[in-house]
């Protein structure tokens, strides 16, 4: 069986003294296996990074962008081979892969404008022949450990913008889908990306420990479940690292008296049984205002789940595929399993899909739960799989109050056809990305992605404008060349401009 193993200094290399199976989890047979660094193997990754950064630091930004100009190329030419290696290893289908590639690939344009993202700030004059200036210097080796369900676009997320800024980067990939995030590093070199400047280490908490402890890292960005996040964060910043650490989510929508069913039912099929409900933004909870909207939700949304289509990634006629592994589809049923004991009721159940010719992978049917309330286990903590919980209230300060008090605040949306309700909705809700009537709020490429609560722990969200701080360190100059006419005497008071 292959085994999947690092890119360090710019060459691929193995280290299978531990080894772990990586599952097609649509079979459920183990199709390669993966190596896990040791802590030797990452500090070598560390050392090659270290020793790229100068030359890269002092790389001009344009010749830096025009290495991502050609990587953003690349990934285009080689973007069926990328889906194909999602699919693979994560199970979603091609056009949801495409559509991951995509979401990737616009935060490699953004890093393009690395030279305009750069330029700083400058004010002529601030003081008699004073001249004072902020620039934005790169903080040096920076690490990434990303999640399974997105293994090309989260790491995109972070290593182009990290790049572009100067830094040289040491990415811990999912060890359970690895190979589409290694491939697409490799097509970062064959753009011309210096070795050294960015290396691959797969492995586990023996990798993601050596980073968070080697005090030649800089800054560690994670993205992953909110245990692991809440972990990575305390002991990175208690390494004296910076951190920005993004968490799980329990995404609700509210259904409003008079919001659009047409289009609640059409977006929420999407947004929660796309990717089998592996998305961090992955509506979970329908919060229906009155029991008229949610009964006839449930009645449409039961028979449009009927025409939905779970099945292997390889169909461009599914519509979701299977979970991510045996043990992650027995926490799914387990959830389904414990509202239904806990008093809610299992509308449409998924817990017995049988996909033919597919009998032994990690399916779940798109489930419908309803009646649930926030007591269960079930509303509490993330699902992260098919299954929408409806929870009845009766007005919309009842369901706003429900989000406010949730521990998560990852996503949430409105539907409503009434703007003052969706705008009070924005102004109040305490959450970090808002959709009015749009079920996926997820940031462009250009804007930046977070949530609020124990959804991010860290200042600064993921990408766009706050990728850009989050990857530099700003520096202030304030500089004088004085006219021979304008030499002062000393001055014992605080300078002030009279
Ligand atoms: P995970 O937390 O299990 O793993 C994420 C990373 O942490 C992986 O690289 C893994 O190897 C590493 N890791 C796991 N256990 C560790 C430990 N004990 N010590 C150190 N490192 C460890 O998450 P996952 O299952 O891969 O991904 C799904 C989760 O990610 C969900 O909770 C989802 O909501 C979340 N997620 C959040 C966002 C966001 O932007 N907020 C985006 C995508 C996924």
């Amino acid at each position: 069986m292959s085994v999947i193993g690092h890119l360090i200094n710019g060459q691929l290399r193995e280290d299978s003294a531990r080894t772990q199976d990586v599952f097609n989890p649509a079979t459920g047979a183990a199709s390669k296996q993966v190596a896990l660094a040791s802590r030797a193997t990452v500090e070598e990754a560390v050392a090659a990074a270290q020793a790229a950064f100068p030359a890269w630091r002092d790389t001009p930004p344009m010749k830096r962008a025009r290495i991502m100009f050609r990587f953003k190329e690349l990934l285009e030419k080689n973007a069926d081979r990328i889906c194909e290696l999602i699919g693979q290893e994560h199970g979603k289908i091609l056009h949801d892969a495409a559509g991951e590639l995509q979401r990737g690939i616009e935060n490699v344009e953004y890093a393009c404008g690395a030279p305009e993202l750069l330029k700083g700030e400058y004010s002529k004059n601030v003081g008699p022949d004073i001249d004072s200036w902020s620039q934005f210097q790169p903080l040096g080796v920076v690490a990434g450990i990303t999640p399974f369900n997105f293994p090309v676009m989260v790491p995109l997320w972070m290593y182009p913008m990290a790049i572009v800024c100067g830094n040289t980067f040491v990415l811990k990939p999912s060890e359970r889908d690895p190979s589409s995030t290694l491939f697409i590093a490799e097509l970062l070199h064959e753009a011309g990306l210096p070795a050294g400047v960015l290396n691959v280490v797969n492995g586990d908490k023996e990798a993601v420990d050596t980073l968070l402890e080697d005090a030649r890292v800089q800054a560690v960005s994670f993205v992953g479940s909110t245990p692991i996040a809440e972990y990575i964060y305390k002991t990175a910043t208690a390494h004296g690292k910076r951190c920005q650490a993004l968490g799980g989510a329990k995404n609700h929508a509210i259904v409003m008296p008079d919001a659009d069913l047409d289009n609640v039912v059409s977006s929420l099929l999407g947004a929660a049984f796309g990717s089998s409900g592996e998305r961090c933004m992955a509506l979970s909870v329908a919060v229906a205002v009155g029991d008229q909207v949610a009964d006839a939700l449930i009645s449409r949304m039961t028979e449009a789940m009927g025409k939905l289509k779970v099945g292997a990634y390889s169909e461009m006629s599914n519509d979701f595929g299977p979970l991510i592994t045996r043990q992650h589809k027995e926490k799914v049923v387990g959830h389904i399993d414990s509202a239904e004991a806990q008093g809610a009721s299992v509308v449409v159940d998924g817990r017995s899909a049988r996909i033919a010719g597919y009998e032994d992978g990690f399916f779940v049917d798109a489930t419908l739960i309803d009646r649930v309330s926030p007591e269960m286990t079930s509303y509490k903590e993330e699902i992260f799989g098919p299954v929408l919980q409806v929870v009845r209230v009766k007005t919309m300060e009842e369901a706003m109050q429900l989000i406010n008090d949730h521990e998560y605040g990852n996503g949430t949306c409105i539907y409503t056809r009434d703007g003052e309700a969706a705008r009070y909705f924005c102004d109040h809700i305490q959450v970090g990305m808002v959709g009015v009537n749009i079920p996926l709020p997820v940031p462009v490429a250009y804007h930046s992605f977070g949530g609020w609560k124990r959804s991010l722990f860290g200042d600064l969200h993921a990408y766009g404008p706050d990728g850009v701080r989050f990857y530099t360190r700003r520096k202030t100059i304030t500089q004088r060349w004085p006219s021979a006419n304008l030499r002062e005497g000393a001055q014992f008071s605080m300078p002030t401009m009279k």
